[in-house]
């Protein structure tokens, strides 16, 4: 951003200035007018002596008129030639790209004209074709013919529907390309910038099939085009017909208004505020009504319009990137300064009669819009970060919430939930690959006496002691699982009944061999009666796990304590 403005408003502006400092160009300031309201006059009566005393001076140094359906005719004089100086290559440049109609009059010197003075007529402008231009600039460029007269009025006659500013200067050599070299290469550097960001995000919006990233490519892309033809530049490369051509702008900047309400819309994630829903309605129908008033060629009216919403665009979008940042959205900093700076942009645009006349200041908004395009493309990165990390919270957040969903509480071992998950993949894969499987169940002896007698919390304490003896007893492939109430059920792939009544032993001893010791009361043993199938070649999950319960019903009635594997 800054080094961009050093780059404008140092290198170019110098560049764009010095040629004036050096007395090769001359603005010409003083002129004479008359308003053709409704268009009736033609040159040979603007230039009869009858209209001669009916021009008027005009006041300010630069032509400036607004928007005005009438026609103006200007007369004013170049300054005099120094008479012992080079008279060649003089240039007449008219500073301003979209004006619909130029006609230049300039006196020369006609020996079979009454008075010896005749008129040489160039008439360009947007709604003229190309080829009438002198030189191809993207303002309009005259050259002074040698046979000009010097003590006579030029006229001007001017009819557009965009905005008549139009600052006049006249080159008295050949500097004029070196400014026109210097300008289009500012030029080129500015839509480098503003083609850099758009090929960028797209490429991006490629990968990431975001909303926010196409909205903005189409705002950069429509923008561009946009620039391109204010400028004049793409006149020179697409000299088509005037109304085709005053058509195609229309769409360029309703669709590039259009992106960027949606943009903000998509980037700032604002669905729900109805405020800003009803502003976007507003801002939606409004360049909608402007782009068709443009196209089909009510220009004064769109041009109005236009303004109004260029001007209120950028300043709701801030207002909306104002409630989020409150919100806390942190990438709307980048989003606020960007609109800030586009803003501050059609400002100066507005008041372009004002400032003083430098690259940076006559194409502020081009290097607004190319300052613009870096910060949203800031901007953007910045949510896609935030956006990231929001998800990878998420993602630790339900990692958390399905292992709890998945565990018991008091025990910390897995519930029955997963245990049954677990069972059918284990039988899928053990009978694939005809591998051994057992599933062991565990019942606490008298569980019931026990709580009655000690309470709950203590029978609770038991609970969790068990849970401690299977985490040491088994193995990492062996899970244990709490199936529910005082019974626990253990899957051991690999294992025959041999082997798994070994481990079993071991969970019983270990389990009687903890002392309970309730407060002031001897010492009191807990025992647990556990039940063992092994997986056999046409078993179900429910099969298995019947035999398991059938087991466990006999350890029980064979007196307790015991462990039985079927
Ligand atoms: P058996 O030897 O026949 O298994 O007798 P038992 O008393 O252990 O069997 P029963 O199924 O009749 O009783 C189970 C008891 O387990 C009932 C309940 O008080 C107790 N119990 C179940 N869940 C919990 C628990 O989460 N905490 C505590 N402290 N006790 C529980
Ligand atoms: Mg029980
Ligand atoms: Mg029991």
């Amino acid at each position: 951003m800054a080094f961009l403005t050093i780059i404008s408003s140092g290198f170019f502006d110098r560049a764009y200035a010095s040629q004036k400092s050096e007395h090769s160009a001359y603005p010409i300031t003083t002129f004479e007018l008359i308003e053709d309201v409704r268009g009736e006059y033609d040159f040979a009566a603007i230039s009869s002596s009858v209209f001669a005393n009916q021009f008027k001076q005009y006041p300010h140094q630069i032509i400036s008129l607004g928007i005005t359906k009438s026609i103006y005719w200007l007369r004013f004089q170049l300054p005099p030639n120094n008479p012992g100086a080079i008279t060649a290559s003089q240039i007449l440049e008219l500073k301003n790209p979209n004006i619909d109609k130029i006609d230049l009059f300039i006196p020369v010197n006609d020996s079979s004209a009454v008075a010896g003075v005749g008129y040489l007529a160039k008439s360009v402008g947007v709604s003229r074709p190309a080829a009438n231009r002198d030189v191809l600039d993207n303002s309009w460029v005259f050259s002074i013919p040698d046979q000009y007269r010097q003590d006579q009025f030029l006229y001007l006659r001017l009819e557009s529907s965009s905005a008549l500013r139009l600052p006049v200067v006249l080159w008295r050599d050949n500097s004029f390309y070196t400014e026109a070299f210097l300008k289009n290469l500012g030029f080129g550097i500015f839509y480098g910038i503003l083609l850099a960001m758009f090929f960028y995000n797209l490429f991006i919006f490629f990968v990431l099939q975001d909303k926010s990233y196409l909205c903005y490519v189409l705002y950069i892309g429509f923008m561009l085009l946009y620039q391109f033809q204010v400028h004049g530049h793409l006149k020179l490369w697409l000299d088509i017909a005037y109304q085709s051509y005053n058509a195609i702008f229309w769409v360029w900047l309703t669709a590039a208004f259009l992106a960027s309400i949606y943009f903000t819309h998509y980037f700032l994630q604002v669905e729900f505020n109805a405020l800003w829903n009803k502003t976007r309605a507003v801002l939606v129908v409004a360049a909608l009504v402007q782009g068709c008033w443009g196209f089909f060629g009510y220009t004064i009216w769109a041009n109005q319009l236009a303004h109004g919403l260029g001007l209120f665009g950028p300043i709701a979008y801030m207002a909306v990137a104002v409630w989020r940042l409150r919100q806390g959205f942190r990438p709307a900093r980048y989003y606020l300064l960007a609109w800030g700076v586009l803003a501050v942009g059609i400002v100066v645009w507005v008041m372009a009669a004002y400032i003083p006349d430098t690259f940076t200041a006559v194409n502020y908004l081009l290097v607004a819009t190319a300052c613009e395009s870096i910060l949203l493309s800031f901007a953007l990165s910045e949510r896609f970060k935030t956006l990231r990390l929001k998800e990878m919270v998420l993602t630790k957040h339900m990692k958390y919430y399905r292992n709890l969903s998945l565990t018991d509480e008091l025990t910390g071992l897995y519930n029955k939930r997963y245990f049954t998950k677990v069972m059918e993949q284990k039988i899928d894969a053990a009978l694939e690959c005809d591998r051994l499987l057992t599933l062991m169940i565990i019942d606490i002896d008298h569980f019931k006496i026990y709580n009655d007698r000690y309470g709950h919390l203590r029978g609770d304490q038991v609970l969790s002691q068990l849970a401690q003896v299977l985490l040491n007893v088994l193995e990492q492939s062996q899970m244990a699982f709490r199936y529910g109430g005082e019974e626990f059920v253990v899957l051991l792939p690999g294992s025959n009944c041999e082997a798994a009544v070994q481990i079993a032993d071991s969970i019983r001893g270990q389990l009687q061999a903890e002392a309970f010791m309730p407060a002031g009361e001897a010492k009191v043993t807990v025992t647990a009666s556990i039940g063992i199938a092994e997986l056999r070649q046409d078993d179900t999950p429910a099969r298995l796990f019947q035999r398991a319960d059938d087991a466990l019903y006999k350890a029980k009635a064979a007196g307790r304590n015991q462990v039985v594997c079927m």
